[in-house]
Formats: structure tokens, sequence, C-alpha cells
């Protein structure tokens, strides 16, 4: 482990920018009863960038690129909290399952992806200590060039609703997939980057539409894997599921970056993920 240290005036640089933003997700947070986690996106900086806020005390960092993180991983710190915030394919999971320190993988969209985090995570050794987060990726701007399941309709959040309807939804069945199929891993939250026109098309205390959708799926889901296990009494299935999904509660919720993560908070938020504000412009991915 040698990373080279950042100089003196980056590293003040990087702690003054911390402290801001954390103060600005502490006077969001005021008044509620959750305090956000601040998960410091570092993706493109160096790993002397890390440790000079790990030296600040941070302990949360968000990489989108798996080599990027596993790389970063080797050389700082093992008690770092690893969250993976890219593009997830399924033939990147064995390898990002095998970093020990990876605290939340929060863009799984695939029951194949789940499938090789959790056998991977199973076949560690020595074994992780805990299970490995996993928030589910929505599309709930259903802009084409974001991925994501798509948000449940409408139609499906209302409680007289038939839960065949909700059971059949593909959020529905990869969150029951990962509670009662991966025990290796655990149901965190639901995860979406959301529209940035959104976050400016409106006045400060507006509410942004795919922060609201991100809140109602969770409550849907919630609900519906519930109602689901009232449903099936006296299965072995259900007592498991019963147990995984009383524990889960409540589901968390990563949504805000740079230019919205205060108005995330505010719409219930518990996860922000902020890089530009934190560590400055970001070089273009390829000369990094
Ligand atoms: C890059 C990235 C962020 C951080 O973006 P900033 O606007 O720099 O804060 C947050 N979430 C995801 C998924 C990202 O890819």
């Amino acid at each position: 482990m040698s990373v080279e240290r950042a100089t003196a005036e980056r590293q003040q640089e990087l702690v003054d920018n911390y402290d801001a933003v954390k103060q600005q997700v502490d006077d969001a947070a005021q008044g509620s009863s959750h305090k956000p986690r601040l998960v410091a996106v570092s993706k493109l900086k160096p790993s002397s960038d890390i440790l000079a806020l790990y030296d600040h005390g941070v302990r949360n960092f968000g990489e989108n690129y798996p080599q990027e993180l596993e790389q970063k991983a080797k050389e700082l710190p093992n008690d770092i909290q690893w969250h993976f915030i890219g593009a997830l394919q399924s033939n990147k999971a064995k390898m990002l399952a095998s970093i020990p320190n990876l605290f939340a993988v929060e863009t799984l969209t695939s029951t194949k992806a789940a499938n090789t985090l959790n056998s991977t995570c199973a076949s560690l050794t020595p074994p992780r200590q805990d299970a490995l987060n996993v928030f589910i990726q929505l599309n709930t701007s259903g802009e084409e060039s974001k991925s994501g399941l798509a948000v449940p309709p409408p139609a499906l959040s209302s409680e007289t609703n038939n839960n065949e309807d909700a059971t059949s939804h593909e959020l529905y069945k990869l969150a029951h997939h990962v509670v009662v199929n991966c025990p290796n891993l655990r149901l965190k939250g639901l995860m979406t980057i959301g529209s940035i026109d959104a976050s400016f098309q409106h006045g400060a205390d507006a509410v942004n539409p795919d922060f609201d959708k991100l809140t109602k799926a969770r409550d849907w889901l919630q609900s519906s894997l519930e109602r689901q296990l009232d449903q099936q009494t006296n299965t072995e299935e259900a007592d498991e599921l019963k147990r995984a999904v009383q524990g889960l509660r409540p589901l968390e919720l990563s949504m805000g970056m740079s230019e919205d993560f205060a108005e995330a908070i505010k719409q219930g938020s518990s996860n922000v993920r902020v890089g530009s504000k934190i560590f400055g412009a970001r070089p273009p991915r390829k000369t990094a």
C-alpha cells in the first residue's frame, strides 16, 4: 500500500469541499429522523484524493468502473466502504463481489447479476462479515441513456389492486428473488439517477418527479412484498420471506447528486452520491 500523498493544498481543498457538502446534507436533513449517508464519488480521481478524505474520517466512497475500483480497493485502507454505482454487467459481477470491503452495489437490474454476486460472496475466503448490500436501480426519468428497471405504473400502487399484478412486475420479481434466493445479499433499497433537467425545472421547494417516483416505488415494493406473504401463510418460503422483509424496513432511497442532493434529501433520500462538488470537475474518461 504505497499511495502518494496529495499536496497540503489539495488536501485542504478536498476537506473544505467535503465539509461544505456535509453541512448542506445535515441542513437538508434537519427535522427529519433519518441521517443520510454521504457517498463521496471518486471515479476518475486519484487514490491520493481518497486518502486525503479518508484521513479526515470519510469512509463511504463511490466508483463507476470495476477495474478502477478493484485497483483502488487494493491500494487503499480496507475499512473503506466502497459503493459500486456504475453500469453493472454480469461479467463484472464476480470481480466486484470479490472485493472484500465492497459495501454496496447500487445498480442491480438483473437476476443474473444478483446470482453471480451472491455465489461469489458465498465462495470468498475469508468469508464476508456481512451480506453485500444491493440497491435495485430504477429508470425514473424514462430516458433511454439511463439504465434501470421501469417504475411500477401508478395503477399498481393502489391498495385495492390485485397483488397478482404486482408480483408480475420486474421490480417485484427481482426484489423477491434477492430476498428469497440470495442469502449473501441484503436488499438495501432503490436507486435512481433521475433527470437533471427535472431538478431545475421547478422552484426551490418544488418536488422532483423522479425522486417522487422512486419514493412511491419503494412504498409500493414494501407493501407488495408484505401483502404477498400475508397471503401465503404457513409455507416455509413465506416464513423466510417474512423474516427477511421485516428486517428490510424501511428500504433506503439512493438519490441525489452534486446538483440536487439537498432536494433529494428533503424528499426522503437516505444515500446521496456526490462527486464534482467534492472533488471538482472530472477529466474525460479516456485520459484518466
Ligand atoms: C458520477 C455519478 C455521481 C456523481 O455525480 P456528480 O454530479 O459529480 O455529483 C452520482 N451517481 C452516479 C450514478 C454517477 O455515475
